[in-house]
């Protein structure tokens, strides 16, 4: 089959498009044809490599996806051939304590496809068929796979573990990225007011689109000081912080006391600092997640499916052109997710 991997760590530069060999479907397994993946910013982390990290190589990215079961293994019985699919990233062993008590985000032996394991990148993925959600007759495979991942997560963190409430403020740290758009889009849907800061006004105004009833230019406005004067000195009761070390500090100021901060990445740089009086002062909640269980991805993929929820896709690249993608990925001007199509 035709596939992008790489076979070194690197930069853009090290992906390639070639032929690796068609997985099968082993038992309790379906074997996907894939008609659309999405590029997510871990596909960057795991293609620049991390200390400990280890893959065999050459590696297969691509987190998100949707097709077509093309095979199937022994025993399997939710899916069939022909059945069109959505893929749920996360992957649990199905048989430890966390996965038997539906946690499959906290198992054992956890692993997120495209990262531990071969991901989506490719014509065919073999799969266990647990991981995979029917899409509806109709429902394009490019919008199932720009939503998969994303709103997952996003999900999880804020509904799941940050247990938002109708009539709450949340406020989002960035407005252009996956994760944050869909953010913005749930915390509406929960009847929350929500705050966005951003890096210039075009993405605001689309953040605004999304839901963004607040809207804050950090070029302009030190957005610490701006959330302290629009909420009469109160803070927020929720934010929503995936950037980290150039903005945890200013996100313990901006909410309130008694209030959540919840994090799912951390997008400029890993390791920071924090004063830990505001943690404990202002009786703050910091709160961490990373994908979410087959409940959330079922749950927030039926929304998706109904129109509530729609992962904006900033471009399609054919998957020959995986490396422009992610070249356009390191720049950052996109709003959205890069589709891309075998
Ligand atoms: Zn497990």
């Amino acid at each position: 089959m035709k596939a992008a991997f790489f076979a070194q760590h690197g930069g853009p530069e090290v992906i390639e498009y070639g032929d690796r060999p068609t997985p099968e479907a082993q038992a309790g397994e379906a074997l996907v044809q894939i008609k659309a993946a999405a590029v997510n910013r871990v596909d960057k982390w795991i293609r620049d490599g991390w200390p400990g990290l280890k893959l065999r190589l050459p590696h297969i990215l691509g987190s998100d996806g949707a097709g077509v079961v093309s095979a199937v293994g022994q025993g399997v019985t939710r899916v069939k051939l022909g059945d069109r699919v959505a893929i749920n990233t996360n992957l649990g062993c199905g048989k430890c304590e966390r996965c038997l008590a539906g946690q499959d985000n906290l198992c054992l032996h956890w692993e997120l496809i495209g990262e531990t394991v071969d991901g989506t990148q490719a014509e065919y993925l073999a799969i266990p068929e647990r991981q995979l959600l029917p899409l509806p007759a109709g429902f394009p495979f490019e919008e199932a796979a720009a939503a998969g991942l994303v709103f997952h997560t996003a999900w999880h963190s804020l509904i799941t573990r940050g247990q938002l409430r109708a009539g709450e403020s949340v406020l989002i740290v960035g407005a252009g990225g996956g994760v944050n758009t869909a953010a913005i889009q749930i915390a509406r849907y929960a009847g929350c007011r929500v705050y966005v800061v951003g890096s210039n006004e075009a993405k605001l105004e689309k953040a605004q689109a999304l839901g963004a009833e607040v809207l804050i230019n950090r070029a302009q406005d030190d957005w610490g000081k701006k959330i302290f004067q629009l909420t009469d000195k109160r803070g927020v009761d929720v934010v929503v912080d995936n950037v980290g070390a150039a903005t945890l500090m200013t996100s313990l100021r901006a909410v309130r006391r008694g209030g959540r901060v919840l994090t799912v990445g951390n997008t400029s740089g890993p390791k920071f600092e924090f004063d830990n009086r505001y943690l404990f002062s202002k009786h703050i909640s910091l709160i961490g997640s990373t994908m979410g269980t087959w409940a959330d991805f079922a749950q927030v993929m039926a929304l998706v499916f109904a129109g509530k929820f729609k992962a904006p896709i900033d471009s399609f690249f054919p998957l020959a052109q995986t490396r422009a993608a992610h070249e356009k990925l390191e720049r950052g001007d996109l709003f959205g997710k890069i589709v891309l199509t075998p």
